[in-house]
Formats: structure tokens, sequence, C-alpha cells
């Protein structure tokens, strides 16, 4: 059986034939962020309700990395490599140092405190953008059940002065998001309130050398499913968490085609020695396979 769907012919050149879609480890209960780290040769993903961060390694295979988490969700790296990470228990993004210490780089905005921060990326210039819904607030599940003080926005927050804006604020509920490799675009997903009637798409915004965002509108719709999380392979296409696998979307945004996954997928990022394995975070396992693709993702 074909681990890939292939919908645009030239989705062909991207997949090996042979390439097999990978239970690395299962067991877990919800799974996501997951963040490659090459000098360690290790993936880290969250497993959001058991409040642990785990780590993956091709030679011991599962261990966990940190425990208790917050109730981590979204990780990535910074530009000087450190793991910047998502909590929901302590509604706050923190950077992890080199020495292990652990540094807060957001927790409120006009003095409240943040919902739950879901997902995270560095830009190249050191600001932090990060998605902040609701979800880890609405039951105990994956953080606290506590009451909502902010709009699900996104945010960009630049760690050396704390300066935080609001760089986003029409979405129901930000989720994944990505640069482009020029960083020219910025593509959010938003999935919405759940049990709502609440659109669920990715929207692409130009993103100037400043920052400045201009544009949003549609660029694609996942179906079936939603995409939480999504990374860039090195052509600009996307790879999005859907309820069948990760889709692979153009940069013009259609369809290209999909590796199929047998749980629905959260999140995926890429790592390997090359950037060529895919990583994928969905439901109870984590899943990796091989591509004729080479991921961007910093550093
Ligand atoms: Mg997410």
């Amino acid at each position: 059986m074909s681990h890939f769907e292939i919908i645009d012919p030239s989705f062909g050149r991207f997949v090996l034939g042979n390439a097999t879609v990978k239970q690395l480890a299962t067991g877990f209960d919800w799974v996501e962020g997951p963040v490659w780290f090459g000098d360690a040769n290790c993936l880290l993903f969250s497993d959001i309700p058991n409040n642990r961060i785990m780590r993956w390694t091709p030679d011991v295979g599962i261990s966990t990395f940190r425990a208790p988490s917050n109730y981590a969700n979204g990780h990535t790296r910074d530009r000087e490599g450190r793991l910047i990470s998502c909590e929901h228990g302590t509604r706050r993004v923190t950077r992890t140092e080199w020495d292990g210490q652990i540094t807060v780089i957001a927790d409120s905005y006009d003095g409240k405190p943040l919902n739950s921060p879901n997902d995270v990326v560095a830009k190249s210039d050191g600001s932090i953008w990060f998605s902040d819904p609701h979800y880890g607030i609405m039951t105990n599940y994956e953080g606290f059940q506590s009451e909502q003080e902010l709009p699900c926005v996104v945010y960009r927050v630049d760690p050396a002065t704390g300066a935080m804006d609001v760089m986003i604020d029409d979405m129901n509920c930000p989720n994944g998001l990505a640069f482009s490799p020029d960083e020219r675009l910025l593509y959010v997903a938003d999935t919405g309130r759940m049990f709502s009637d609440d659109a669920q798409h990715i929207r692409v915004w130009d993103c100037a050398e400043d920052g400045a965002l201009s544009g949003g509108e549609v660029f694609h719709q996942i179906d079936p499913g939603a995409a939480d999380g999504f990374r860039v392979d090195s052509d600009g296409n996307l790879w999005s968490s859907a309820a069948d696998g990760v889709h692979c979307i153009a940069p013009d945004g259609h369809l290209m085609g999909k590796v199929l996954v047998p749980e629905l997928v959260s999140n995926v990022c890429f790592g390997g020695r090359a950037k060529h394995e895919l990583y994928i975070t969905a439901t109870t396992s984590l899943y990796r396979v091989t591509l004729v693709r080479n991921g961007v993702q910093y550093p």
C-alpha cells in the first residue's frame, strides 16, 4: 500500500516510492510541537495531557526530556539554537538557555495573562512570533481551566527588550504559523473555536522587512481536518497537518499531494542529516517519513 496520495503529478518528485510512514513511538495521549535538534541528533515533542516533553533519538528511542513541562505545546529554536516553548499551564512562552535555565519571553499583555500560547516561530531578526488561542485554558485536559482575559491573537515579541505587539487580531483561534523561506510571507492557521461553525483555514500575509503585515487573504482550506501545525520546505511548499495525514500545499495554494498517516496529525517538522525527514506528531504516536525534500528550519 502506498503511503502517498499524488494529486498534482509534480508531487511525485517529492516522494520516494518505497519510503514508509514509520511509527517511531506510540502510547501518548496528544502529541504536538515537534522540533529537531541536529546537534543532539534528537527530536523533542510535547505529550501535552501528560504534562511532559519527550525526546526521541535514533539509537535509544523515547525518553523524557522534561516533566512536568507546564503542559508545553509548540516549540521552535531561535537563531542561536535555543529551545523556545509555548506553555499552556503557565500561560507563557519561554526560552531554555544553554545551561538549562528557563527565561520567560512573554506571559502577559496589557497587564493581563496570556491565554495559552500554542505555536511559535523565530524570525531572523530575533523576534519571536506566537499564537495565543484559548484551547489550553478551556478545560483541565491540556492545562488549567481558567478565565480568558485576552482575545486570541498572534503576537510578536522582541526578546531583547520585551517589547510586544499584536500582529494579527482578526482570527477566531490562530494556531500553527510559519514564514516562507525568504520571510516575505507569513502563514497562519485559524482552527476556530471548538464545536462552532468557525472557518478553519490557512491565511497568508505579506511581511515587510520591519515585520509589518499586510494582506491576510485565505491561502488554503485543509480538508479533511484542520491546519493545526505546518512547516515549509526549501521551495516554499507547506507541509500541513490534516485529519488523514500531511498535506503538501504549493506556494500558489493548491494541494499537491498527501502523506497518509493512520492517526489525526497535529504537527510536523523536518529533521535528519539533511532535513529530508519529516517527523509527524499524530494523536498518540510519532511517525517519520523520508522525502525528496529539504525543510527550512533554523538553525
Ligand atoms: Mg497547535
